[in-house]
């Protein structure tokens, strides 16, 4: 762990292994704090917020400008340590690294742009709105992105001049710890980043209710989601919450539906699946279910699953025993319900958590994996006869995170713009997020926003100054 500038173990000891998901041996061990190990990294945070608050931007964005040229200098180990601890393919793992790096160049320079304004007042009098950090953070992230869900983070609360504790996953904590030495040795100040593992419920519990933390952000699912909004609810606390979806996919009679097909598994199978924003339901006109079938099942065929280290492999094993688990579970329901497994849909070997590129039909209505989020690689069509019912379809779930639709009309795409609930929408393509626009999702999938200028005002707070002068 990294707290108040040192790295150090938990005040007991306490550790737990960390598992290569290709092989299921473990890599590591990962230290485990203490509540007064949690006490010292709020502690940390008050006082390092008390001097990053007054770093001037300019400081603040070079110092954060070193961190991003030293992570990008690491890029291949730190992709290499991914790939041991969450399993996704090398090269994933290395463009994950590379692109936090400039997630955080981004920030560092948004940061400049932490605008207040001036109001038209009476004369004598000015009527201002200052933007001001909004204090010490507790993020807690996932594993699906080790370097992707605490940078963003840290990145929008270091930008906006506040101090932060994050616990990352225990499933995936060394991507963490390269991450915080690039900070670490490009000379941020004891307390402004600290860095804890625990038993996440504990960990949540204690930080939340500190009363050194002013914004509690987190990437998770939605029920844990719902524990912790409501723990900082209790606390008047704001939070900013990234949670799970069910993306659905509507490919419309008029797209071409090989072209859908080929751009929809490759988001798919992208982290073997296991993204909020992955591409989970697809909803397919009648006249084009047949072809988007068959490109779909080509699609699924060229992917090589296989230890992400290895050359040549383009999906590597599910993260934990859990997902393995859970996605085998969703086949076995849909396919006892009678849909048909077209690809996949087995544990792949035995050694590792390696399932394969899965293809459903005929999946019915009332299968469990078109209402829970699959997280895992596998991909129901449904077929669909009438636009209005597809889009109630999309709409027919509490997530409301990503959707996707295909189609050749600018008319389709605006009217689908238009009614799908989702806080992120792309046409004609499955591409993932940028830094300079936000991510966020509306309904259950959480609130506020990681990205763009949205992504520094969520870090921010707004005090509005009415200044008499003259006297
Ligand atoms: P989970 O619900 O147990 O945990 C999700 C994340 O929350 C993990 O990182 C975990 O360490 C953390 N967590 C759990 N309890 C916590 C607590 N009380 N306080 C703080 N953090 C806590 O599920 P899981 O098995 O790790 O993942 C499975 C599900 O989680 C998936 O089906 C998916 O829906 C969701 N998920 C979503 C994202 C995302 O990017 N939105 C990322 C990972 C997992």
């Amino acid at each position: 762990m990294y707290i108040a500038g040192q790295w150090c173990a938990g005040a007991a000891g306490r550790t737990a292994p960390v598992l290569n998901p290709a092989t299921g041996e473990p890599v590591g061990d990962v230290p485990l704090a203490e509540p007064s190990d949690l006490d010292r990294a709020a502690d940390a945070a008050a006082d390092g917020f008390a001097v990053w608050r007054a770093v001037p931007v300019a400081r603040r964005t070079a110092l954060l400008h070193d961190a991003a040229d030293r992570l990008t200098a690491r890029a291949d180990h730190v992709g290499r340590v991914m790939t041991l601890e969450e399993g996704k393919p090398y090269a994933e793992a290395r463009g994950e690294v590379l692109r936090v790096a400039d997630t955080l160049r981004w920030y560092a320079e948004e940061a400049r742009r932490a605008y207040g304004r001036i109001i038209p007042s009476a004369p004598g009098t000015l009527l201002s709105v200052r933007r001001e950090p909004v204090g010490p953070v507790a993020a807690f992230t996932p594993w699906n992105f080790p370097a992707g869900s605490p940078m963003r983070k840290i990145a929008g609360a270091l930008a906006a001049g506040c101090s932060i504790v994050v616990k990352a996953s225990e499933e995936t904590p060394a991507t963490a710890c390269e991450i915080v030495r690039c900070f670490d040795e490009a000379g941020l100040p004891p307390g402004v980043l600290n860095l804890v593992f625990g038993d996440p419920a504990e960990v949540s519990a204690r930080l939340i209710a500190s009363p050194v933390t002013r914004l509690v952000a987190f990437t998770g699912s939605v029920p844990v989601g719902r524990l912790l909004a409501a723990a900082a609810g209790a606390e008047m606390k704001p939070v900013l919450m990234e949670l799970g979806g069910h993306a659905p996919v509507i490919v419309c009679a008029d797209a071409d539906p090989v072209l859908a097909a080929r751009r929809a598994a490759a988001a798919k199978f992208a982290n073997a699946g296991q993204v909020c924003t992955s591409p989970s339901r697809f909803l397919v006109h009648e006249s084009v279910h047949d072809a988007f079938v068959a490109a779909f099942a080509e699609a699924a065929d060229a992917v090589v699953v296989g230890d992400g280290l290895e050359p040549g492999v383009t999906m590597g094993p599910l993260a934990n025993e859990r997902r393995l688990a859970a996605t085998a579970a969703f086949v076995a329901d849909a396919a006892g319900r009678g849909a048909k497994i077209v690809r996949g849909g087995e544990r792949q070997g035995r050694r590792g958590w390696f399932f394969p590129p899965t293809l459903l039909t005929d999946v019915p209505p009332d299968a469990e994996i078109l209402h829970e989020e699959p997280f895992g690689p596998v991909a129901p069509v449904v077929p669909f006869t009438d636009l209005d019912d597809a889009v109630a379809t999309a709409n027919s779930l509490p997530y409301g995170l990503a959707a996707y639709g295909f189609t050749r009309s600018a008319a389709t795409a605006e009217r689908l713009v238009a009614d799908l609930e989702a806080g992120i929408l792309s046409i004609n393509h499955c591409g993932g997020s940028v830094h300079e626009a936000p991510s966020g999702g509306v309904k259950a999938s959480g609130h506020g926003r990681e990205g763009g200028p949205e992504g520094l005002d969520a870090y921010l707070v707004t005090k509005r100054v009415s200044h008499l002068l003259g006297d």
